[in-house]
């Protein structure tokens, strides 16, 4: 991995190209050991991103006094009531049985975003867009997380403005259900989806491997 003082770069350059406050960059850290997260805290990191249940709680077990820890990766039924104590967000939700077990398990201020498939790929996870109104409508009345938005992966491109209007369509679906929060962008385009409306862009190997 890269040196602090190489990473609070890379982060620099990330924040003056979203040139928006606002938008909270979440490090995504799932190719990085433990060890390497106190390279990423010296280097000003306050916020990352986990995408397994036996990883976050390694690393929260470790950090959890240093960072706020989100999950963002594909989020298996069985492993939410493990998860649920160590983050402020769930990016990922994106099935019943897991919502099941959210209601069950679930704090009133865990607040969830729901992973959408806004380009209806096939073998995708995330739920169709028409599929979001009845999803919603059981996660608040399941009572176990607040629905704060969306959040999606778009199809892979090579050109990031390929993925504009997933992102535009991503926000659209989130304004009309009052849902305040976007995650949307990676390294490879975070600045597509910041101009497009993202409130969280999730990085990893720009970050953590600068020019690497
Ligand atoms: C790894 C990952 C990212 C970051 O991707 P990079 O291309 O390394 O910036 C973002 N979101 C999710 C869900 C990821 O798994």
């Amino acid at each position: 991995m890269a040196s602090a003082p190489l990473i609070s770069q890379a982060l620099d350059e990330v924040r003056e190209r979203i040139a928006d406050d606002r938008v909270e960059i979440l490090i995504a850290t799932k190719y990085l050991p433990v060890e390497g997260l106190a390279t990423l805290h010296e280097a000003g990191v306050t916020l990352i991103g986990e995408n397994r249940a036996q990883d976050l709680q390694v690393k929260h077990a470790a950090h959890g006094e240093r960072f706020v820890f989100d999950f963002i990766g594909h989020l298996q039924s069985r492993k939410v009531r493990q998860i649920v104590p160590l983050v402020r967000r769930i990016h990922s939700l994106a099935s019943d049985s897991a919502a099941e077990q959210l209601a069950r398990h679930g704090r009133p201020d865990l607040e969830v975003l729901v992973e959408v498939n806004v380009a209806g790929q096939e073998g995708k996870s995330g739920l169709a867009p028409e599929e979001l109104d009845a999803f919603v409508d059981r996660l608040r009345a399941g009572g176990g997380c607040t629905p704060v938005g969306l959040m999606t992966m778009p199809p892979q491109a090579d050109d990031s403005e390929h993925s504009r209007r997933w992102f535009a369509a991503l926000r659209e679906l989130a304004a009309a259900r009052d849902l305040p929060h976007l995650s949307m962008g990676t390294s490879q385009d975070f600045e597509v989806a910041a101009q497009e409306g993202a409130t969280i862009v999730r990085i990893g190997s720009r970050i953590l491997s600068p020019r690497g």
